[in-house]
């Protein structure tokens, strides 16, 4: 039996099978009624058991008649020579990154054709995807939001900007004095991609932190407020890059600002500096940081940061620079340390001075911890090692605390509307990561995309194919994985993996070997979970995407988001007010180090504040519907006593409409279909 669509005839171009190559192409030459004659481009003539059609060139994957990776790939690959970047499947949207600038596809024109159009009516694009969620909110008054999601250096960020830019016109308000709320949005970009954005190998541009942008509508559909909310900032980055990576741009484009300004903050070459010398990439092809430099203050003045705040904010980067320089030798007591030589000396002081605190107390506080007990207080020396570890958590709370400061004055001086009734929200995630070494950063971010993957079963796959068996109609099912298993094993509460964690964290006694030890007790027998051999603090999870080893050495300490004591009373004490402000004086009674609040769990809230909703298959209508809509188009069927099913059949023959399926109850369109129908009854009415 020849499962051929429908719809291949001869002169069709279709994918085969093939024993060796997977899949191969050809063109069909001939059919009987046993057989499909299909000549391949690799010279033979094959009987082929399934073919696939069309060949590449549709703009919805759900046009192919087989959702499978040949076809798939191949026709993105397709569509990309033609430099289509965009494709559908059904109402997702698929970009592919086309590494070249191509102002024609986003210019006012191209919003103005794409304003009001009709989904699927005009080619794929992502003004499109905007234009629905935007006209769902008008015509229904409902919130929704987009999410951006694909492996790094894929297009997100860039993506999400032409998202805002699109939405920005559609809702923005010409002829306002002063800055409106939807170019603060976008000018806020570049600040925060200057402080939380670094070259890494996928991308040089790449956004280390995530970010879901609500936009607040009025009742008129304009845009009234505007939210930034940023999470799980790669703070390890501050003091840690391998080769060829960078750190945040700010610290480059700081030592390349004008000669007074690196004199006041005595800065000097980038190689100088310990945290950026780990790598040997400095510059980056195309991009001048002195500009860099200047482009960032003029940002900032955009976003109504004072001169005097940009002063403090690039004093502390200054200061996290010399910070880093800061070694330390062993002390004359057991597990004790000194400050190296006279040039960590100089480095200490400059740290103290830029931040405006005593250079005593911050010695203090990197080589001695203080612990607190029901008993006493005791203060423990630090073995050099300890002490780095010191300075380098001093490092990245600063720094995180400062890009915190960076998000809460741009919403701030965004402005939020509290009488908003919808909104639109879009957010730019990270993709699933494996690297040689994996820690608690890139764990927070394959379980975000693990969530993400349970979203597209749930909504899209497993709800699709629900109402494709009900109704009966010819659909190959799409393989999709079920990872509820693996999201168990993370998130469920008690028992599961970020549980076990925040246990280990308040109990003092724990290590990372004893959580390790506890993860391999519990999830012995959990398929997801794997225990390398020879390992004693590693742990495998077999994710949807694949296996990735997570080195549990880190998680405690980085789960606990509890600043050092002696770090916060050094910083409170700052006479600069912009630092003492990172450093608000902590309630008595949370000071102490046995409280904290745990990343993991706190990331699992964002994820659930973020509720996506989906619009479903956007051409699907009842018999009913679709005759009371349709019926105009041809008055004949409808006198013609025909049952509603066979009505509609009629009616879609008699348009010449190909490649749609009726069901039961529904009649299933592809993509375009609905909006040649309108034009056509626009027609006749
Ligand atoms: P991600 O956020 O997924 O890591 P980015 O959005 O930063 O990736 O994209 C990486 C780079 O690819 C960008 O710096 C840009 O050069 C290029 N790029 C991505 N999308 C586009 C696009 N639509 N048009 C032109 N260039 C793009
Ligand atoms: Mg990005």
């Amino acid at each position: 039996m020849v499962a051929a669509p429908v719809n291949i005839i001869v002169g069709s171009h279709v994918w085969v099978e093939h024993p060796e190559l997977a899949w191969v192409d050809g063109e069909v030459f001939k059919i009987s009624a046993e057989e499909v004659h299909v000549h391949t481009t690799n010279g033979q003539t094959v009987f082929p058991k399934d073919t696939e059609a069309p060949p590449g060139g549709v703009d919805d994957m759900t046009k192919l008649s087989y959702l499978h990776e040949p076809g798939v790939l191949h026709n993105l690959a397709a569509r990309y020579e033609l430099n289509e970047i965009y494709t559908y499947t059904g109402n997702i949207l698929i970009a592919i990154n086309p590494f070249q600038r191509l102002p024609h596809l986003y210019d006012t024109h191209m919003m103005e054709q794409y304003k009001g159009a009709q989904f699927g009516e005009l080619s794929p694009h992502v003004f499109a995807i905007a234009d629905v969620a935007y006209r769902a909110m008008i015509n229904e008054g409902k919130s929704n939001s987009i999410l951006v999601s694909g492996e790094s250096g894929a297009g997100k960020t860039e993506t999400t900007k032409m998202l805002m830019r699109y939405l920005a016109y559609l809702g923005g308000r010409s002829g306002v004095e002063g800055r409106t709320v939807e170019q603060q949005v976008l000018e806020s970009n570049p600040v925060l991609e200057a402080f939380g954005n670094a070259k890494t190998v996928r991308n040089n541009n790449s956004s280390r932190f995530g970010k879901f942008v609500e936009l607040q509508f009025d009742k008129n559909g304009r845009i009234s407020g505007a939210a930034v909310r940023t999470y799980l900032l790669e703070r390890s980055r501050v003091c840690q890059i391998s080769d060829p990576e960078r750190n945040y741009h700010c610290f480059y484009l700081l030592c390349a600002a004008p000669p007074e300004v690196r004199e006041k903050f005595k800065l000097g070459d980038p190689k100088s500096f310990h945290y950026l010398n780990q790598s040997n990439c400095y510059a980056l092809d195309g991009v001048d940081d002195t500009e860099e430099y200047l482009a960032t203050r003029r940002a900032m003045d955009i976003v109504g940061i004072s001169e005097e705040e940009q002063d403090a904010i690039f004093r502390v980067v200054a200061a996290i620079l010399h910070l880093g320089n800061i070694e330390f030798a062993k002390g004359e007591e057991a597990d004790s340390s000194v400050i190296k030589d006279e040039k960590s000396r100089f480095h200490l002081n400059t740290t103290a001075e830029l931040l405006k605190c005593d250079a005593k107390s911050l010695e203090d506080a990197l080589i001695n911890r203080v612990m607190v007990t029901p008993e006493e207080v005791i203060t423990r020396t630090l073995d050099p090692v300890a002490a780095v570890g010191s300075r380098d958590a001093l490092a990245k709370t600063v720094y995180s605390r400062l890009f915190d400061w960076l998000v809460d004055k741009i919403n701030s001086s965004i402005g939020q509307d509290p009488n908003s009734r919808t909104i639109i929200g879009v957010l730019d995630i990270y993709g699933f990561e494996s690297f040689k070494l994996n820690s608690f950063e890139q764990f927070c971010i394959n379980f975000t995309n693990e969530k993400l993957q349970q979203h597209f079963n749930q909504h899209v796959f497993k709800m699709e194919q629900e109402e494709y068996t009900k109704e009966e109609i010819n659909w190959s099912y799409i393989e999709f994985v079920d990872n509820q298993d693996v999201l168990d094993l993370i998130e469920k509460k008690p028992g599961g993996i970020i549980a076990l964690l925040d246990e280990a964290c308040m109990f003092p006694k724990s290590t990372h070997e004893t959580f390790a030890q506890k993860l391999y007790q519990t999830f012995k027998s959990n398929k997801r979970f794997i225990k390398p051999k020879l390992s004693r603090t590693s742990f495998t999870i077999s994710h949807y995407a694949g296996e990735v080893t997570y080195l549990a050495d880190l998680f405690l300490d980085k789960n606990k988001d509890y600043v050092v004591a002696e770090h916060q009373v050094l910083l409170t004490a700052s006479k600069c007010p912009f630092v003492s402000g990172l450093f608000p004086p902590l309630p008595e009674e949370s000071s102490k180090s046995s409280k904290f609040s745990s990343i993991g769990s706190r990331f699992k809230g964002v994820l659930e504040a973020i509720r996506i909703s989906c619009a479903g298959y956007p051409t699907r209508r009842t018999f009913y519907e679709f005759l009371h809509r349709f019926g105009v188009l041809a008055p004949d069927v409808l006198d013609g006593n025909y049952d509603d099913k066979v009505a509609c059949e009629k009616i879609l023959d008699k348009m010449g409409l190909k490649g749609y399926q009726i069901g039961k109850t529904k009649v299933f369109l592809r993509a375009g279909q609905m909006a040649e129908l309108d034009a056509r009854r626009a027609e006749v009415l």
